[in-house]
């Protein structure tokens, strides 16, 4: 006889029912029977969610029994992860069900650091209080919302809720806000929407530094990208070439791994782009017809410039280039030749090389080899995604008291002086609240952020925190930065709450998800997006009125109807219905599959994401918006950027500074990356290159143990925090692998287990930004900012090592 887990839980009921009944209590005995089969046979619900672990976006369907959490899979439906998911998304569970996280509100009692309980009915009245005392006075100014990292109609709502307020103070600490592109793609293109890498059918990729299948934003999409990229079959196999300090998991999956030393990318860049010119391998056609400011050209009071290709001919040799980056000439050369040759090829820059100095030059001149062979608005290179149809916002109607708060400078500085193409500074906020310049801060909002444990500037922020009267945090945990706050107000985890996702990085499709809870919270927390429009509501006035909506749900569900009511795209279906929807699309014929918006707004719910794989604007009039309309080498937008802030800031020092100094002139325009002078031996000979680690690579996830579990195979590091050492250098200090050594830069030391490690240079140590317990590179990285992104400079600091 075959025994099924059912039947034998079925068996086992029956009996007991029997010899309940024997002994006459069988109605006890039905009811522990029942019990007990549905012990063993709960309900089981499949609720698609989205994964917050990283901002990759990939869809989740979520396994709960009995209305709890069971488990978590990927969407098969979703088009950003077809089903798949990464090994860090498990931790998501460990996230829900963490032992420590807050059971609700909590309100500061006597110093900061002690706390008692209170419902949430008092927590908003004192919020709502204080903010509405602060409106009342004409500080609303004085008000700063902290932001982390998150997107989608999260950010939209604290954004109204700022600008009805009337503070110009909604400030975001990330390094690159996802709804916009980058400053080089925006100067060099005009583009205002994020562009996006068509990797999956490009023949050949190269990539400065960007973690492509680690830490880059999404792994699993790019992984598949990357099978498509190495299939073989109707074309040949495609090859990807990584440069990059370190030999990371990215550089081991590479045709080709270039180590190279830290902030030369830009310079690297140059020299390929002079290979490319000398041997006229460059895309001719498209620089004549789709580039300005490649050939030296005369301005309109009949003033002589040089064009790029001259410029760089006589700046950016072999030999010098090859001496600066630590690139040997034959392979840039060689790099120069696959990348001329071979088509469609693709040219990515993002984040990898970000935080030298010259970031935004370094940035242009990356992006200026795409324009060189030609890949922009081409499948296998650069394509513009286009936006999402959703239903527009009304613009927010200020009454008084807003647009008198929003007539004040901003507190970080973003937008004007040496900040002044930055969006957000958060570099520069601790300082400006210490000086109180130009105002002080009298309440700050903390949402998604700990920047007194994740950010270089995280002592500043301390000492910052001790000068603001009121700090509320949101964080579902006692973290470093929720622990000074005066009141704690926890956000849901993303499997108990209603949110949405739009991710912006996708190449071939616009796509929406949808995430309704899952589970009911586990604790006495709420969903923030909630707690904004509470707030709203009990602030009165403007505030009130312009969020108007009881829920974050309400508000998603008037959101939403635009993408019912555009006429193309559809909630994601099985393989069958999309095959036959794309055979349709291709013939022109769109058919609604919905009666009315309820049903398609149920549909959204139960499979999780509408997209339209079909609406990409690639003509290169989207992707050429610039004053030219054409590719700009020499970016006249920065020029007139630049112009206005002289005209309104002056030319005090600090713009300059941010200018590149004085004598700049046209060098700032084009994608000029200035060559490093060679430097002595000195106090502190090692550069320190920060790198991001798959498992935690916007640094949250630290009391998930299968992420502290898993994250660095080729070092075999887990858990504990270490730095990567060159078996010579670390040789050279008396070190062996798993000693405990010191690293040190001017600003601090820490002690760190060394991993020899032979995939760097020996003059470079690397150490994970969120790695391990234990200690953390911010203790030692500088406080320098990059100006132009208003972000601290990561990979600046030169360290040295002691055994400890
Ligand atoms: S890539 Fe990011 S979003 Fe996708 S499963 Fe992994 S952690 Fe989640």
């Amino acid at each position: 006889m075959r025994v099924t887990r059912r039947g034998f839980f079925q068996t086992v009921g029956v009996a007991a029912g029997a010899a309940a009944l024997v002994k006459g209590k069988l109605a006890r005995a039905e009811q522990a029977g029942e019990d007990l089969r549905r012990w063993a046979t709960p309900e089981e619900v499949l609720v698609p969610s989205v994964c917050q672990q990283c901002p990759g976006g990939c869809g989740l369907m979520v396994r709960t029994l009995d209305g709890e959490v069971a488990g978590l899979s990927g969407n098969p439906l979703h088009p950003i992860n077809r089903g798949a998911l990464c090994p860090k998304a498990f931790g998501g569970l460990q996230l829900l069900y963490d032992p420590n996280r807050l059971k609700g509100p909590m309100a500061r009692a006597g110093e900061r650091g002690r706390f008692r309980s209170i419902g949430w009915d008092e927590a908003l009245s004192m919020v709502a209080g204080r903010l509405s005392e602060l409106r009342a006075k004409g500080l609303s100014h004085t008000v700063a919302i902290l932001g982390g990292q998150y997107r989608g109609y999260r950010d939209t709502l604290w954004k109204r809720f700022a600008e009805a307020y009337g503070t110009p103070n909604y400030i975001r600490v990330r390094c690159l806000p996802p709804e916009k592109p980058a400053l080089a793609h925006q100067l060099m293109q005009g583009v205002t929407t994020p562009l996006s890498y068509d990797l999956g059918e490009a023949q050949f990729i190269l990539s400065f530094g960007a973690g492509l299948l680690e830490a880059w934003l999404g792994p699993v999409h790019v992984s598949q990208a990357f099978a498509r990229l190495r299939r073989s079959g109707e074309r040949p196999r495609g090859r990807f070439v990584q440069v990059d300090p370190r030999r990371s998991p990215t550089a081991v999956k590479a045709d080709r791994w270039v180590p190279i030393v830290p902030g030369t990318d830009g310079i690297l860049a140059l020299g390929i782009a002079n290979a490319l010119i000398r041997e006229e391998l460059y895309d001719k056609e498209f620089i004549e017809r789709h580039t300005f400011g490649f050939d030296d050209w005369v301005g309109q009071r009949g003033e002589a410039h040089e064009g790029f290709k001259n410029f760089v001919l006589r700046e950016y040799g072999l030999i010098t280039v090859s001496t600066a980056t630590g690139v040997p000439v034959r392979t840039i050369l060689e790099i120069a030749r696959d990348l001329g040759t071979t088509k469609p090829a693709v040219v990515v820059g993002e984040r990898g090389p970000a935080y030298g100095p010259d970031d935004l030059h370094t940035r242009m001149a990356i992006h200026s080899l795409n324009a060189l062979i030609g890949s922009i608005g081409v499948r296998g290179g650069l394509l513009i995604q286009g936006e999402l149809p959703l239903s527009p916002l009304r613009p927010v109607q200020k009454d008084e008291a807003a647009a008198r708060g929003l007539e004040h400078p901003r507190i970080d500085g973003a937008g004007r002086g040496e900040y002044f193409l930055a969006s957000d500074a958060p570099q520069a906020l601790p300082e400006r609240i210490l000086s109180a310049t130009p105002y002080p801060i009298n309440a700050l909002l903390l949402f998604a952020t700990n920047p007194l444990a994740n950010h270089p500037a995280k002592e500043a922020f301390a000492r910052a925190f001790d000068r603001i009267p009121f700090i509320v945090s949101f964080s579902p945990f006692l973290d470093e930065s929720s622990s000074r706050a005066d009141l704690i107000l926890p956000d849901h985890t993303y499997l108990e709450r209603w949110q949405d996702d739009q991710v912006t990085h996708l190449a071939g499709f616009t796509c929406f998800s949808l995430a309704r809870p899952a589970a009911a919270p586990l604790q006495q927390t709420r969903n923030t997006a909630d707690v904004v429009l509470q707030i709203a509501t009990a602030t009165g006035g403007s505030v009130a009125k312009n969020l108007p909506w009881r829920k974050f749900e309400d508000f998603l569900f008037e959101r939403v109807r635009g993408l019912y009511e555009a006429g193309r795209g559809y909630v994601v279906s099985a393989p069958a219905e999309e095959s036959l929807r794309k055979i349709l699309e291709r013939q022109g014929y769109w058919t609604p599959e919905f009666k009315s918006y309820d049903e398609f707004w149920a549909a959204l719910g139960k499979r999780g994401a509408w997209w339209d794989p079909t609406g990409l604007p690639v003509s290169l009039e989207a992707l050429l918006a610039t004053p030219s309309r054409k590719f700009e080498f020499y970016a006249s937008g920065l020029k007139r950027l630049v112009d206005e802030a002289v005209k309104r800031d002056g030319t005090g020092e600090a713009l300059v500074q941010a200018l590149g100094g004085r004598d700049r002139g046209d060098l700032l325009y084009l994608p000029a990356v200035a060559i490093p002078a060679a430097r002595k031996p000195e106090a502190f000979p090692l550069r320190l290159n920060t790198y991001r680690l798959m498992s935690r690579p916007l640094g949250g996830g630290g009391n998930q143990p299968w992420l502290l579990e898993q994250p660095a195979v080729h070092v075999r590091a887990s858990w504990e925090a270490w730095v990567e050492i060159h078996p010579k250098t670390a040789a050279g200090v008396g070190v062996k692998g798993g000693d405990w050594v010191w690293v040190e830069s001017a600003k601090g030391k820490i002690r760190l287990k060394a991993k020899l490690y032979t995939g760097t240079l020996p003059e470079i140590v690397h150490i994970p930004l969120f790695g391990g317990e234990g200690a953390k590179p911010n203790d030692l990285i500088a406080n320098e900012t990059d100006p132009f992104r208003g972000f601290g400079l990561l990979n600046t600091t030169r360290v040295r090592l002691l055994k400890a």
